[in-house]
């Protein structure tokens, strides 16, 4: 498992240690993009397409997960519990980060937030996402 700093708990990090091509295991040889930061036994297939590292880093992520905020604080203060030098972070569009849900998170000891925001543009975020 590869060990990321705290400040470093976002899935765009992860992109600065390895862009999941797997030009190093397939073809032997790195891509002229690979950042060259990691040895080949740091990786892991991470999905059927794409390799990278096992960081320790627990991320909560698809749809949008701050409709249920109080279960994954539950989650995040189990998951810290375990005292496994574990990071969570949690991926949102951002619509349910109100100010008692971001106490709620802080208070549970949730490390780290990804905004995903899908456009700048109203009409063309309604589009790819169905919401204004
Ligand atoms: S470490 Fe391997 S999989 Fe990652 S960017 Fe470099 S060549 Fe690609």
């Amino acid at each position: 498992m590869y060990k990321e700093p705290r400040s470093n708990v976002t899935s765009w990090h992860a992109h600065e240690l390895c862009r999941g091509c797997g030009s190093c295991i397939i073809l032997e040889r790195r891509s002229k993009y690979c950042p060259g930061k990691l040895r080949l036994d740091q990786l892991t297939l991470l999905d059927d397409l794409t390799w990278g590292p096992a960081r320790n880093i627990v991320s909560f992520t698809g749809e949008d997960l701050t409709c249920q905020p109080e279960f994954y604080a539950e989650a995040t203060k189990e998951i810290k519990s375990l005292g496994l030098d574990l990071w969570v972070l949690f991926e949102t569009n951002g619509y349910g980060l109100t100010p008692s849900t971001l106490d709620l998170f802080k208070e549970a000891g949730l490390d780290s937030f990804w905004l995903d925001i899908k456009a700048y543009d109203d009409e063309v975020h309604r589009k790819l996402t169905g919401f204004k």
